[in-house]
């Protein structure tokens, strides 16, 4: 079809989009380890999560594994830890098994880390609002021993906790939720414990704020949004639920540009396009082209942040390497 023929479309891309920081590190860790220390490079857990990225790195000599015991003993290559952080007993796991690892989790989780294990010295309860099974959640319950942590997933849940000693509590957050969501089972919690103790800074990031800003000033102008991302990115998911709170309630997550139902997004003349802290670039284009082939496509980009933000690597692999 000739442009001429094509229906028009507006394509408002929201940014920042994609890649945040610690992503951006993690695959750095992986693929300059490779580099220095020759495939096999193991990876503990989806390095983010992402299939395309994933897939790359596999390519490129990476093993993934979910666990520690599915690496052969006798190997002495390099473990990664996923961005999304590991619970202690991993590290201690591995250093017991005389492994060489790579922390690749974002120095945004650390912190919150850190945090988790200054109130549990100082003798408060943690409740952790998050959302359970995700790898963030696991890695920051398993910070401290069990029991000293209790996780909240809704209001509902703020509402109905009942911790041992409701003078003796800090609350900590996931990075990766939604910024209303948690504003709403916050307000709950202080509500409910006036003497609980807040972080200083707020844990969800600034990957995570800044793209779900994005899509708040865009979806109200859109027939249709799209998020690219992986199901189980958290906060790809919560981009979704930001587009369709915001007024555009078609809004869907796919992972590349043959996920797009074309039927469900139906005619659209203003189209919204983001995607995940964990998606990159290459597969936001891939969508534009897609609808390129079906629409005349105009693309505005709609910027509402800029991000400076970058993390240093580990020390092993800023080090120059042994000749
Ligand atoms: S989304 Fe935020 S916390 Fe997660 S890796 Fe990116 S910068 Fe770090």
């Amino acid at each position: 079809m000739t442009d001429a023929a094509k229906p028009p479309l507006n394509v408002y891309l929201c940014a920042p989009r994609g890649f945040c920081a610690g992503v951006d590190r993690a695959i750095q860790i992986v693929e300059l380890a490779l580099e220095r220390y020759g495939a096999p490079v193991y990876v503990r857990h989806e390095i983010v999560h992402n299939k395309y990225v994933v897939e790359g790195l596999r390519r490129k000599g990476a093993v993934f594994v979910e666990e520690l015991d599915e690496i052969p003993p006798s190997d002495r290559q390099p473990v990664v830890f996923s961005a999304h952080g590991v619970p202690k007993a991993v590290p201690a796991d591995a250093a017991a098994r005389s492994m060489f690892y790579l922390d690749a989790t974002c120095p945004l989780v650390s912190k919150v880390h850190r945090e988790a294990e200054i109130h549990h010295r100082r003798g408060r309860h943690i409740i952790l609002v998050g959302h359970a099974g995700h790898p963030e959640v696991i890695g920051t319950m398993g910070q401290l021993p069990e029991g000293a942590v209790t996780l909240v997933e809704t209001e509902a849940d703020a509402e109905t906790v009942e911790p041992r000693d409701e003078a003796n509590l800090a609350w900590i957050t996931q990075t990766t939720l939604s910024v209303d969501d948690t504003r709403a089972i916050v307000a709950a919690l202080t509500r409910r414990f006036p003497a609980i103790v807040a972080p200083h800074k707020d844990d969800i990031c600034y990957a995570t704020t800044n793209r779900q800003d994005a899509v708040r000033v865009v979806a109200p102008k859109v027939d249709a949004m799209l998020v690219v991302g992986a199901p189980n990115s958290s906060n790809s998911q919560r981009l979704r639920e930001v587009a369709a709170r915001a007024g555009c309630e078609r809004a869907f997550l796919i992972q590349r540009a043959s996920d797009i139902d074309w039927d469900a997004v139906g005619p659209v003349a203003n189209l919204g396009l983001t995607a995940g802290a964990s998606a990159p670039e290459v597969l936001v284009e891939e969508v534009i082209d897609a609808f390129a082939a079906r629409y005349a496509v105009t693309v505005e980009e709609v910027r509402t942040a800029d991000e400076t933000v970058s993390f240093n690597l580990p020390r092993e692999l800023r080090q120059p390497a042994a000749e």
